[in-house]
């Protein structure tokens, strides 16, 4: 990247503050652009959203097999 070249942000196209620069620097991505902290911000919210959606999933699936197992048991003890 070339260093004459003002650190815009990716989504909301405003240059970086200080602080966004610097972070930038310390925790260099390979995403390939930059994003300021208020974008940044937005997308980890977007994606722990979306974790918390696959958690939940999860969960749906380990009370499906825990509900799978609880019939076989039962049906176990009818034996
Ligand atoms: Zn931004």
């Amino acid at each position: 990247m070339n260093k004459d070249m003002p650190l815009i942000c990716f989504d909301c196209n405003l240059p970086l503050s200080d602080f966004d620069k610097f972070l930038h620097k310390k925790y260099r991505t390979n995403l390939g652009y930059i994003l300021c902290q208020s974008c940044t911000d937005k997308r980890e919210r977007k994606l722990i959203k979306k974790m918390a959606e696959d958690f939940v999933n999860e969960l749906d699936f380990y009370d499906y097999t825990k509900t799978i197992e609880k019939i076989k048991k039962e049906e176990k003890d009818k034996d």
